[in-house]
């Protein structure tokens, strides 16, 4: 197990979308692993990171996780935008608010990441919510997949409460929360 203290590269990926989506426990099961058992409201900014390895080289892969509603967004908000390799647009599959909201998300990050091509992805959150009895007030994938499309986006679909096998197959090679540095 490597220490975050040497040196890596680090890939730092923008979790964005409304508040209540699930950024913070996407980002949670992202590096710990599971889904937190009370999500505290994000304040401002936070993050947390976790070592991956790819093509054998390992990676520190840093989550920022943010709030929306934050009165002091404004003032911090180039900072978000900052040396970001990826941005997750995050939705939730059950709210259609969540995903018409996405519009004023994607127009903060064109105004905050001028001359930068950021690789964006649409994440749909809580799929384990989907309900085919309320396919009408939930978000359509079809619907989804040409939003992603006309953004430039990749996009798929996820659950940070059910873990889909693939993820719980990748070593988990060191957690830190920087609260708990
Ligand atoms: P944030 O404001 O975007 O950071 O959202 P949170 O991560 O705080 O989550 C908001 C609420 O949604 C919490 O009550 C979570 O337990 C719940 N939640 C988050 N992700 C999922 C998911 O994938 N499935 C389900 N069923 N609930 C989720
Ligand atoms: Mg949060």
């Amino acid at each position: 197990v490597s220490s975050l203290l040497t040196r890596h590269r680090t890939f730092k990926v923008l979790m964005i979308g409304d508040s209540g989506v699930g950024k913070t426990c996407l980002t949670h099961r992202l590096c710990a692993g599971e889904f937190p058992c009370r999500a505290e409201a994000t304040i401002g900014v936070d993050f947390r990171e976790r070592l991956v390895e790819i093509d054998g080289e390992k990676i520190r892969l840093q989550l920022w996780d943010t709030a929306g509603q934050e009165r002091f967004r404004k003032s911090m908000v180039q900072h978000y935008y900052r040396n970001v390799h990826a941005i997750f647009f995050v939705y939730d599959v059950t709210s259609l608010t969540s995903f018409s909201g996405l519009n004023s998300w994607i127009e903060e990050c064109r105004q905050n990441s001028l001359g930068q091509d950021i690789p964006k992805f649409l994440v749909g959150n809580k799929s384990d919510l989907r309900d085919p009895s309320r396919a009408n007030q939930q978000v359509n994938q079809q619907t989804a997949m040409s939003f992603a499309k006309a953004h430039g986006m990749m996009c798929f679909e996820t659950s940070a409460k059910i873990s889909p096998n693939k993820l719980s197959k990748i070593p988990l090679l060191r957690v830190k929360h920087p609260s708990s540095l």
